[in-house]
This record gives structure tokens, C-alpha cells and sequence, in this order.
């Protein structure tokens, strides 16, 4: 399995899942421009996508997908609530294919398996997606009010997690937000702050994890390297070696392959704990 994280943050969202000749990308919060031009830079051709696959309605998640899909002729998979949300930015000729939350399907050789989280936004799901072959199981969970037992039931046994440390809670707190918008961030339907970010890696680690991304910082209440801090030291406290990133707004991470991760985090990684 290979994972691009194309960008994330309050601007865009965008993730690229590779299995084998399979591609499925989960969301397209950027123009179709900039997804192209995102495409362009780690070199895969948005034509050779095999499905867009939406988790909510905002935005960031949503901006390019009516476009995007028609131009590339990409069916676009989604839950009925979130098509109707974000009927402005369909024509009516897309290819949609309906899911529904806690029911997995498949596309080609790969799985996904979408689930509820506690979100504002119509219809909001997170989805693990797996190689239906190898069993390899990646998570990507942004925009988590707050990690329920389902969340972090749906998140265990992960071997790669692309995990929401959306704020730090003092620059939030002391940031440039109006307080309602402050509120609406750190409520339980908001986002992960780096602390809850850190508790729930650390729960969720086990001998098979070997890389963690760290997605949809804010520009305006997060930094990087404080995120990467927080979510490090948890980690190396309870003996992790893996791969630690932090996804960009502005750029793609690299592709990351998920088993050469795992040839690189050798016996070490897999006899914690
Ligand atoms: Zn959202
Ligand atoms: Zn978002």
C-alpha cells in the first residue's frame, strides 16, 4: 500500500491510497487546478484514479470534487446526505456511487470501511481502508470531535494512521478566533486538539503501527513542530520507533510506502510491547 497525503489543513484536504493498479483518493478539498497541480507533482496522472471517495460536506473536503470527477471521469463514492449538501457543486452527469456509514465496500483491491464521528457537518464519517489481499490497514481520521469508543474501536490495529492534531489548546485559547468560532473548534464536534491528539495515538499503538501522519493543523492555533512534539513524546514514551510526519497545507508529503515502513521499522518495532 502506498499513501500520499496531497494536503491537509482548514484549506484542503486531500489523500491518494494506492493498492497495486487500484487508486482511490479520500476527499478533494482543493480546486481541481490545484489538485492537478498536486497530481503533477509526485507524478500520477488524475486520470488513472479509480474512484473519489467523500467523508463530509465541508469544504475542505469537498471544494474540487464536482469538477474534478467530471473532468477525470472519476465516480465519486458517498453517503446520500453529503451528495445533497454538496449538490452546488455537482452538475447531475457525475458517476455516484452511494455508501452508507459502517458498511464497508470495495473498490478494485481495495476495502474501505467508513464510520460515524462526532462532527458538524451532515453526514460525517472517517474511513479505515485496507488491502484486501495483504490485510494491510491504514486510518484516515481528521475532523473527530472527539474520539469515541466506536472511533478509536474503528482505528485500532492500524499499520498507518493519518491522525487529526488540528490545535494546540493555548494558542487557541489566546489565538485570533472570534471565542463562538473557538468553541466550535475545541467542542466535542470540532477538532483534536495535540493532547487529544497524543492520548489516542497512544492508545491505539501496537506492535503493527509503523507510521503515524499528523493531518488538518491549524495554520492559525497549531505549529508543526509543537504538534510533532506532542504526539513524538507520547509516542517515544511508550517505546514507538516508527515513522512520525506531519502533513502540509501547501504541499504534498511524500508517497510513503506503507511495507517499506515496515522492512525499515524492523523486529524492534514489532516486539513493543
Ligand atoms: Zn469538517
Ligand atoms: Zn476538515
Amino acid at each position: 500500500m502506498r499513501v500520499c497525503v496531497l494536503g491537509s489543513g482548514s484549506e484542503g484536504n486531500a489523500t491518494l491510497v494506492e493498492v497495486g493498479t487500484t487508486r482511490v483518493l479520500v476527499d478533494a478539498g482543493f480546486s481541481a487546478r490545484d489538485l492537478e497541480r498536486r497530481f503533477a507533482k509526485i507524478g500520477i496522472a488524475p486520470g488513472s484514479l479509480t474512484a473519489l471517495v467523500v467523508t463530509h460536506d465541508h469544504a475542505d473536503h469537498t471544494r474540487g470534487m464536482g469538477v474534478f470527477a467530471r473532468r477525470h471521469r472519476i465516480p465519486i463514492y458517498t453517503t446520500p446526505a453529503t451528495l445533497r449538501a454538496c449538490a452546488r457543486l455537482l452538475r447531475g452527469d457525475e458517476c455516484v456511487v452511494h455508501y452508507r456509514p459502517g458498511a464497508p465496500f470495495e473498490i478494485g483491491e481495495i476495502r474501505i470501511a467508513p464510520f460515524l464521528t462526532c462532527h458538524d457537518a451532515v453526514d460525517p464519517v472517517a474511513v479505515t481502508v485496507f488491502d484486501r489481499q495483504a490485510g494491510t490497514k491504514l486510518g484516515i481520521a481528521t475532523d473527530l470531535g472527539r474520539p469515541t469508543a466506536a472511533v478509536r474501536h474503528a482505528l485500532s490495529h492500524c499499520d498507518l494512521l493519518v491522525l487529526e492534531a488540528n490545535h494546540d489548546e493555548m494558542l487557541l485559547r489566546d489565538g485570533p478566533y472570534p471565542w463562538s468560532v473557538k468553541q466550535r473548534i475545541a467542542s466535542s464536534h470540532g477538532h483534536l486538539s495535540n493532547r487529544a491528539a497524543a492520548e489516542l495515538v497512544r492508545e491505539l499503538l501496537h506492535p503493527r503501527l509503523v507510521g503515524v501522519i499528523l493531518a488538518h493543523l491549524s495554520e492559525a492555533c497549531n505549529d508543526p513542530p509543537l504538534a510533532r512534539a506532542a504526539i513524538a513524546t507520547a509516542l517515544a514514551d511508550a517505546g514507538y520507533r516508527g515513522y512520525l510526519a506531519v502533513a502540509r497545507q501547501d504541499e504534498p508529503l511524500g508517497v510513503i510506502d506503507v511495507e517499506e515502513l515496515r522492512r525499515r521499522a524492523g523486529p524492534e518495532q514489532l516486539s513493543l510491547l
